[in-house]
């Protein structure tokens, strides 16, 4: 009974602690862009043509710590960045089909990164925390999550990946390794 009525507190306190961290985020994106619509955005930049200027592609990871216009000096309408969980190539794919067959890039820069959650679980574990046994069982659900176990090595393979897809322009590949912790990236291939 008192583990029952613990359990529930919890969650209400859990729930509304979500709301309104939900609506502090709504509201900080509400006002930022505001401020960026009235005051940062210059006329240039909103004369920008779609395919980006120096036809470069970076496939990183979705990681909140890595900020690609910073940390790797992308200004606006320059590049593609493709992000996704782990920075995965192949996830990446049908956008950077799209980037180079219709909108002209010609290089792809791979950025993985140290301390990345992709290399913290198993495609068993995600399923067995969905509640199903594999995708098989599922079809709504990827067959891979693509979760790694070595960093230097799934770099390689994505680039190699590139490299061998017909339908990539992979002239101009290379694949790098970010670290969170000292904001330096290494080349890798
Ligand atoms: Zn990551």
């Amino acid at each position: 009974m008192e583990t029952s009525s613990w359990r529930n507190s919890t969650s209400i306190y859990i729930h509304t602690k979500t709301m309104s961290l939900t609506s502090a985020n709504t509201e900080q994106f509400e006002n930022s862009n505001k401020k960026y619509a009235t005051t940062i955005i210059t006329d240039a930049e909103k004369k920008l043509s779609i395919p980006p200027a120096k036809k470069y592609v970076i496939i990183t990871c979705m990681d909140a710590r890595i900020d690609p216009a910073k940390a790797f000096g992308v200004t606006l309408g320059d590049a593609h960045i493709i992000r996704n969980a782990g920075g995965s190539a192949r996830d990446a794919l049908r956008s950077l089909i799209i980037s180079q067959q219709l909108l002209g890039t010609e290089q792809v820069i791979v950025v993985k990164h140290t301390k990345c959650g992709m290399l913290a679980f198993t495609n068993e574990d995600l399923f067995e925390k969905l509640g199903v046994q594999s995708q098989t069982e599922e079809k709504t659900l990827p067959c891979d999550f693509l979760p790694f176990k070595d960093l230097n090595k799934a770099v390689k393979e994505d680039i190699e990946f590139l490299k061998a897809h017909k339908f990539v322009k992979s002239d101009a590949v290379s694949g790098y390794i970010y670290d969170v912790e000292s904001g330096r990236s290494e080349k890798v291939v």
